[in-house]
């Protein structure tokens, strides 16, 4: 569907975005160069805050990219 290919877009453009922004900082986008991601609660679970997975707890950009999605580098 048109509509929804249009978001799509729009989502990935928005997140090349803030990727140039992290990695000029070298830091990871997902915790935010903290090294563990937010604890994320909602109505049905909770996860608390753990070893970010994308960068393995360093919060650089370049083990981000080296551990992180694949598909994005
Ligand atoms: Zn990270």
């Amino acid at each position: 569907m048109a509509v929804m290919d249009r978001t799509k877009g729009t989502r990935k453009l928005l997140y090349t975005r803030r990727a140039h922004r992290f990695e000029r900082k070298n830091k990871c986008i997902d915790c935010r160069g903290r090294g563990v991601t937010k604890a994320y609660v909602s109505e049905y679970s909770y996860e608390p805050a753990e070893q970010c997975r994308s960068c393995r707890g360093s919060g650089t950009y370049e083990d981000y990219k080296r551990y992180g999605r694949k598909s994005m580098a």
